[in-house]
């Protein structure tokens, strides 16, 4: 099987060239394929495989999509993402921790915010209930919560590297070539600039994550908003597995599209601390000098002190408070308030950190909140793909796809065939993983049934 053209065939054209090989760009390219399977579609990633940044250095939390306020892409597409996820995850074998979530109250002042999350949940159609503490505690009996908590038993855990592996096969299975270590340089009109050579694209789409800004630009998009990188670092528990049976986090400040420190239970039920949000001084501002870049380092920092005054945020607050996470035992007491019996000892171990494209309205100075795209009849561009832009992939990709399709005039009589793991029916019940001496039965929900989602 082919999985790449030549040089002389690129610089002959492609129908769609999609720039980066994250969870995004290759969702986009497979749902393009799907519904075009005789157009030429090429991916360009400028690393030598897939999920080398944020799609392979995130938590691996499918959320369930209570966090988002009810007119957001993020709200429309997280219930069926999780759901379309963890199918395609058991299709294809890859393993899912059906663990679960709490969101535990630290005092009085988070149950107004508390109620807010249980509102957007309805308004989502999101199955969420309201729990006791004492009803928290036969959920997760280390679990800390003043008075009651929330519990989300869709909210599951995968391995984004097996992912993105599975999806790269995928794609070079439905005939899209995949070409690595080709890094887009810029364009003269509708040919591309890459490292392997001109290529001509009548359509491209801008994937490219922490750097979709800089080539929105070159497309006359992106205006108003450029990429404000924040780094997330993780502290691994040496605990072993199952020390805890459900991820537990904060109610989260709604203010900012960050979650709060908290504990994730992973894929093979070990437990991290983490993610931190913390201002990146470049955009792969990864560790030590690692990706430095002078003029990104300029740019960044002088947007960083714009915003110590009159942003519509407290940045350096925030930014203050983040940097002091560097310290171990600051990061572990700040999570101490979550559960019991957290010893600094076990955690001494970093994780591999991952960065958040996060998008500035630079005129308003406020962070965006929602996905954001931009395009026209030769360009798309996915901007603020940040979380749950892991949990959202599928269904966003086919929301853009079909915005490239309305900017190109195509009419579609009837929906495109369905994905092999696109299945009707409703999720199975979770199960929740089983460990001796604990009692896991959620109990009767106090909320109303879900609404059905308005998502598609
Ligand atoms: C710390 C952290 C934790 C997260 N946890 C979760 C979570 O638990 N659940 C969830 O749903 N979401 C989570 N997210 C969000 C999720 O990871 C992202 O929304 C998603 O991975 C974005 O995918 P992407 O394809 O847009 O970006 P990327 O994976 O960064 O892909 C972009 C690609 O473009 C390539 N590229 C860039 N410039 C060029 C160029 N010039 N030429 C060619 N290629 C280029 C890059 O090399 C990269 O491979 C988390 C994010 C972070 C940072």
């Amino acid at each position: 099987m082919r999985t790449a053209m030549s040089r002389q065939e690129l610089g002959a054209g492609v129908d769609f060239l999609v720039v980066g090989a994250g969870i995004i760009g290759l969702s986009i390219a497979r749902e393009i394929k799907r519904r075009q399977p005789t157009a030429a579609v090429a991916v360009i990633e400028k690393e030598l495989d897939v999920g080398e940044h944020t799609s392979g250095r995130n938590s691996g939390v499918l959320h369930a999509g209570f966090y988002y306020a009810a007119d957001s892409l993020k709200a429309r597409f997280c219930r069926d993402g999780n759901r379309r996820l963890r199918a395609y995850c058991e299709a294809k074998g890859l393993p899912v921790n059906a663990c679960g979530k709490l969101v535990v109250v630290a005092n009085d002042g988070e149950q107004g915010t508390l109620d807010v999350l249980f509102d957007r949940a309805r308004a989502n159609g999101i199955d969420v209930k309201e729990v006791s503490d004492k009803q928290a505690r036969e959920i997760e009996p280390r679990a800390r919560t003043k008075g009651r908590a929330l519990w989300s038993p869709t909210t599951a855990s995968i391995d984004p590297g097996l992912l993105m592996h599975a999806l790269k096969a995928d794609a070079i299975e439905a005939g899209i070539f995949l070409h690595f270590g080709a890094a887009f340089l810029g364009r003269d009109g509708d040919v591309v600039r890459t490292s392997l050579g001109p290529i001509a694209a009548r359509y491209v789409v801008n994937a490219a994550g922490l750097y979709a800004d800089k080539i929105a630009l070159l497309y006359g998009f992106s205006q108003n908003t450029r990429i404000l990188p924040f780094k997330g670092v993780y502290l691994h528990s040496d605990e072993p597995p199952g020390a805890l049976a459900t991820h537990v986090y904060p109610v989260p400040n709604l203010k900012n599209p960050f979650l709060g420190v908290h504990f994730t239970v992973t894929v093979d039920r070990r437990v991290k601390i983490g993610p931190t949000a913390m201002p990146a001084f470049w955009r792969e501002h990864y560790g030590g000098l690692g990706g430095f870049n002078p003029l990104e380092l300029g740019e960044i920092i002088g947007r960083q002190l714009g915003l110590a005054f009159g942003a519509k945020f407290d940045f350096l607050g925030l930014a203050r408070e983040e940097m002091k996470k560097y310290r171990r035992s600051t990061l572990v007491s700040q999570a101490a308030r979550l559960v019991d019996d957290v010893r600094p000892a076990h955690y001494r171990r970093w994780g591999q950190p991952g960065i958040r494209a996060q998008l500035l309205r630079l005129k308003e100075r406020e962070l965006e909140m929602d996905f954001v795209i931009e395009g026209d009849a030769r360009s798309m561009h996915v901007l603020n793909a940040v979380s749950p832009g892991l949990t959202c992939a599928l269904p966003f990709a086919e929301h853009i796809v079909d915005e490239i399709e309305a900017r190109l005039g195509i009419v579609r009589q009837t929906p495109p065939p369905p994905a092999m793991y696109e299945e009707a029916e409703e999720p199975a019940r979770m199960e929740q993983p089983t460990k001796p001496k604990r009692t896991r039965k959620p109990p009767a929900s106090k909320t109303r049934p879900p609404k059905p989602s308005t998502s598609s």
